[in-house]
């Protein structure tokens, strides 16, 4: 499905944090026709008996037998009976839980609940607190929101950048002549200009809109101006790359945005932390295999554009069948059914939570609480994080909880749809997650890639790494329900390619 170029190659284009360009593409819609690609393979085994598909089934519950993952207890979203699946190994690839802040790129239904139960069985948690924030999202236009959108990346390679230099100046930008317009990336990254890496554009993005230069109604947006490029090369031109994407940011704001500059905002958009796993994909607990955004491995502490589709095609096709063939003919298994008392255990504590969040019977909508959350993780743990702001945010957290637990209304019953009850069980192990996220940023005493901690900066407001005492991967250890994780580290050492200061300058 990838773009070619007039020859018949693959044409590459560039990506944020990259002054080359070397990376295959679909116009805007690299990831959808990569799923297709995957949903069409998928069929293919289906058809060939190869896979059994079981639909509608949401995993809640890790089975652990004698130290080792085998199986899982789903809830049948269209019956509600819990089901229980017995297995010599289990893969999670239920991706990233950026939801947790309500307000993300994501898709609604993105949850953490099959990794944090992972996590409360045993499996280490890895740098929760990196969180990817992408700098060209839609802005947030009211309280009823419950999604953000995402403008691809792409877009930098042509788009400019810019605010009005006067603050508050609401003069229409067409009429804003060039004199009086900062395109501020360009102006302070002459090397990459409007293609710094993410976290960069989007702390700059921030920066400029905090100190009263935003634009638009809320004043907390910047322009993403394609007018030089529609010059250069024709209007035509720009529809044939980025056609999908202009009509998408027409349908959503009703402005044009081949006459006027769009509006983009940060969002957050990926968590590079998840579920700890070695370099076979194998989390702590032999037996569980975590691939693709729901672990924490390959990014690091920030990800570039592409990198995390790269990710799942690596983890799936080339390293999961080697190293799941390797444990599967190494371990000794012993036979096992769904009457074994770990499953039955198992499936008492999921039916067990289902009643408990049918029963909680308050006022408030589960979203309505969800947002409460996401509101503290932007205000505190968000885009700029500081020791006070975070432990703030320590004390709200479990305060939102237990308002969540005294006060959340989950609506209908369990053995129909549900999407009130789906939803509830969620935002539950959101507000249990927010708070080893918060917990990470402030032990991280440093700022880090997607972890910008505000004391700790340049004084040109770059991120102030500290090696010396932060260069490890940070395994957080369930404990036990209302007790601090264990921090166990990883130190990373590095014997070729030694870490150094980033400069886009
Ligand atoms: C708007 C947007 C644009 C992006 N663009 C790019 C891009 O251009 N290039 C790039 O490299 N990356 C991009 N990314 C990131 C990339 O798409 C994701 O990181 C990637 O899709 C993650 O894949 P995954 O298979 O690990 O998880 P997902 O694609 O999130 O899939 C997880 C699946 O697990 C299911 N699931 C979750 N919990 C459970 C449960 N308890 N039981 C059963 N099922 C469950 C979910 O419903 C979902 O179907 C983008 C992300 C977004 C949001």
């Amino acid at each position: 499905p990838f773009a070619r170029d007039y020859a018949g190659y693959l044409d590459m284009r560039s990506f944020g944090g990259a002054q080359v360009s070397r990376t295959f593409y679909s116009r805007g819609q690299t990831g959808q026709q990569l799923l297709l690609g995957a949903y069409s393979a998928l069929s293919r085994q289906i058809g060939a008996g190869a896979v059994k598909f079981f639909d509608r089934r949401e995993m809640l519950d890790l089975t652990v037998v004698d130290g080792l993952a085998r199986g899982i207890v789903c809830r049948n979203m269209k019956s509600g009976e819990i089901e229980s699946y017995v297995a010599d190994a289990v893969v999670l690839a239920t991706g990233g839980y950026a939801n947790t802040f309500y307000l993300s790129t994501m898709a609604k239904a993105s949850n953490a609940t099959a990794i944090w139960r992972a996590y409360k069985k045993g499996a280490f948690f890895a740098n929760p607190c990196f969180t990817q924030i992408h700098p060209t999202c839609i802005p947030v236009s009211g309280d009823y929101q419950s999604k953000l959108t995402l403008m691809s990346e792409s877009l930098r390679n042509d788009g400019r950048i810019w605010v009005p230099k006067k603050p508050d100046d609401s003069r229409n930008p067409s009429q804003i002549p060039e004199e009086d317009r900062d395109y501020y990336l360009e102006r302070q990254y002459p090397s990459f200009g409007n293609l710094v890496p993410r976290d960069v554009a989007s702390r700059r993005a921030k920066e400029i809109c905090d100190k009263g230069f935003g634009v638009g109604k809320t004043k907390m947006a910047v322009y993403l101006d394609f007018s030089d490029a529609i010059k250069r090369n024709g209007k035509h031109w720009i529809e044939e790359k980025y056609g999908n994407l202009f009509d998408m940011y027409h349908e959503i704001t009703a402005e044009d945005p081949y006459s006027v500059p769009m509006r983009i905002y940060p969002a957050v958009h990926y968590m590079m932390g998840g579920l700890w796993v070695d370099y076979n994909l194998m989390s702590t607990i032999p037996g569980l295999f975590v691939i693709g955004e729901a672990n924490f491995s390959d990014h690091g502490a920030n990800r570039l554009g592409a990198s995390a589709l790269m990710q799942g095609l690596a983890d799936g096709y080339f390293i999961l069948p080697y190293t799941m063939g390797d444990y599967l003919a190494r371990t000794k298994f012993h036979s096992l059914a769904t009457d074994h008392p770990e499953f039955k255990k198992s499936n008492a504590e999921v039916a067990d939570r289902v009643k408990k969040l049918l029963s909680i019977n308050g006022k408030q909508p589960v979203s309505e609480i969800h947002k409460k959350l996401g509101k503290v993780m932007w205000d505190y743990v968000g885009m700029g994080r500081n020791a006070k702001g975070l432990k703030k945010a320590l004390k709200l957290i479990p305060e939102i909880r237990e308002e969540f637990w005294a006060d959340a209304k989950v609506i209908g019953e369990s053995e129909n749809i549900n999407i009130e009850l789906e939803k509830a069980g969620r935002v539950a192990d959101f507000l249990e997650l927010a708070e080893l996220l918060a917990s990470d940023a402030l032990h991280r005493a440093e700022s880090c890639g997607g972890h910008f901690r505000e004391e700790y900066q340049t004084p040109e407001g770059e991120a102030l790494r500290n090696d010396k005492k932060f260069s490890y991967v940070a395994a957080w250890e369930y404990t036990g329900s209302g007790k601090k994780p264990k921090l166990n580290k990883e130190q990373l050492t590095f014997e070729y390619v030694k870490p150094s200061e980033r400069s886009y300058k």
